[in-house]
């Protein structure tokens, strides 16, 4: 068997965000709207600073305007939603976006609930969630619209496709089965408590690995031909000191087995970041009755 195509996700991030920087230009000269993008950072958990830096970098290059509240770790439930409200009411935020995790005093069902539904660019309010379940128009959470074009470069139609979805967290797993079933896939969901996920992933033509499980996923698990989609994350030290970081698939063997792969990292996480700023121009359209400018 040939080795897999490795899908780039780098490459096709770099493309989607060409299209978002455009659309923005277009926005500004015709519209003098200029998107932004709000984010909330609690605390000083250095990961989470990282990751909000980076996102006012990656709109500062699509030149999608960027706002970045830091508030104390100690900041009281009532006081985050009350800045919330506050994010809500400012016509110059189109997007807002309340980095995770937040402290263990506050509960994040509440602040996601707090954010207006047509701002919640990450596709965690309630409303969007029911909405994406209901096949109606909404903001979709961000790695899961990255797994879907990642899919798109190798089916043109999903339709009738089996698609095994190992992992079921509501900001990863799910998401990504209402989309595929949306697109007409036949959907399993395992999970930790599925007595054998490798056979039910052996008979799919698409595995989305989302356990954070370092390289649980083997050679075995994937039947011959078949799209494995890595969304895991996982830090693991090397054996000669150091640390790299690797998906939930042994990517080496996995390689000698399917059809197409995303490596990790160059995978799913730059096109998460990439739908993050095609959920803020949305967003900024949606509100003003405009039409979606990548369509
Ligand atoms: P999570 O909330 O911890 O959920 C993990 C899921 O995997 C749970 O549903 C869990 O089952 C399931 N699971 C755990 N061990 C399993 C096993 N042995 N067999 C089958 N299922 C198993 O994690 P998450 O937020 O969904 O994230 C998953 C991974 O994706 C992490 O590595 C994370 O870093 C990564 N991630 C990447 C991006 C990106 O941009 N690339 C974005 C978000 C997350 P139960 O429900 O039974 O516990």
């Amino acid at each position: 068997m040939a080795e897999a195509r490795v899908i780039d996700g780098r490459a096709l991030a770099d493309a989607l965000r060409a299209r978002i920087a455009e659309a923005a230009a277009r926005l500004r000269q015709q519209e003098n709207i200029a998107p932004g993008l709000a984010t909330v950072l609690v605390g000083h958990d250095p990961a989470s600073q990282v990751y909000v830096r980076a996102k006012a970098r990656a709109c500062a290059a699509a030149g999608l305007g960027s706002f970045e509240l830091n508030l104390p770790a100690d900041i009281s439930e009532t006081a985050l939603v009350g800045e919330i409200g506050k994010l809500n009411a400012d016509h110059r935020v189109d997007g807002v976006l309340v980095q995770l995790p937040l402290p263990r005093h506050i509960d994040v069902h509440r602040v996601v609930a707090a954010t207006d539904p047509a701002k919640d660019v990450d596709g965690f309010h309630p409303v969007n969630v029911g909405r994406l379940w209901s096949g109606l128009p909404s903001l979709i959470p961000c790695t899961p619209q990255g797994c879907m074009l990642l899919l798109r470069t190798v089916y043109e139609d999903l339709s009738g496709a089996e698609a095994v979805i190992l992992g079921r967290s509501h900001l990863v797993g799910r998401p990504i089965a209402a989309l595929l079933l949306a697109a007409d896939c036949t959907v399993t969901m395992a999970h930790s408590k599925s007595r054998d996920a490798a056979a039910a992933c052996r008979r799919a033509d698409i595995v989305v690995a989302a356990m954070g499980r370092p390289q649980m996923v083997g050679a075995e698990w994937i039947k011959p031909g078949a799209t494995v989609i890595d969304v895991g994350i996982n830090p693991v030290v090397r054996p000669e000191g150091g640390r790299r970081v690797v998906g939930d698939v042994d990517f080496a063997a996995v390689c000698g087995v399917a059809g197409a792969i995303t490596p990790v990292p160059g995978g799913v996480g730059p096109m998460t970041i990439a739908c993050l700023l095609r959920n803020t121009l949305l967003a900024a359209c949606r509100r003003r009755g405009f039409p979606d400018p990548l369509l």
